[in-house]
């Protein structure tokens, strides 16, 4: 409610995606540095983006720049009429579900887009996988990805998925879509799956 007597109040409806951003951490890093980062993030001197966890001790700037994503492979022109998701939580630390959750707001309203959740894997063409490897949780994740009709992608969100990030050990699966940071800012997550499926240049 508040949120829509503000929009109205300011004229905003949606966040403009092409507006410059403001978000400073996370935000793509630059420059050098030698600090002993404790994801083992600056290697020789350069930044590893799927590691950082935005702690800002070292000495890196932000660039505000959103575009933290790995795109691994080529995405079927398919998803481009309609892309439904299906999140699991593997082992988070519930900041990047909030994230996630987020982009399905009016705020950002990524229907517009033709994105939609999923309530079952078996509707869905993209599971998201948030938080770190856990054992359980492993067989889940085999069992949902094995529900899914083809074809099928599978999201990695946030540095705990993708390289363990600071609690521990990396999913043990091979992402077709990789969303950094800790957490992904939403504007991140819409650029990437925007990106993926040909809506952006
Ligand atoms: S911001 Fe923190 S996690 Fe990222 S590279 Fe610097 S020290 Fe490492
Ligand atoms: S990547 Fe960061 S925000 Fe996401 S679950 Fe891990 S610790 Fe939490």
């Amino acid at each position: 409610m508040m949120w829509f007597l503000k929009g109205i109040k300011k004229r905003i409806k949606t966040e403009n995606l092409n507006d410059k951003y403001k978000i400073k951490y996370p935000s793509v890093l630059e420059g050098k540095s030698d600090y002993n980062c404790p994801t083992g993030a600056i290697e020789n001197n350069k930044w590893v983006k799927e590691k950082c966890i935005f702690c800002e001790k070292c000495d890196l700037k932000p660039t505000y720049k959103q575009d933290m994503y790995n795109i691994n492979n080529n995405i079927p022109d398919i998803f481009k009429k309609s892309f439904y998701l299906y999140p699991i939580d593997s082992g988070t630390c519930g900041a990047c579900n909030t994230e996630f959750n987020t982009i399905f707001s009016p705020q950002y309203d990524i229907n517009r887009f033709k994105i939609f959740l999923s309530n079952t894997p078996r509707h869905a063409d993209a599971l998201v996988i948030m938080g770190v490897y856990t054992e359980n949780m492993d067989k889940v994740i085999e069992n949902a990805y094995d529900a899914m009709p083809e074809p099928k992608l599978l999201i990695g969100l946030g540095a705990c998925s993708v390289s363990g990030g600071i609690i521990g050990e990396k999913i043990s699966k091979k992402f077709d879509i990789e969303i950094l940071g800790c957490p992904p800012s939403p504007y991140t997550i819409i650029n990437a799956i925007l990106k993926a499926r040909g809506n952006v240049k």
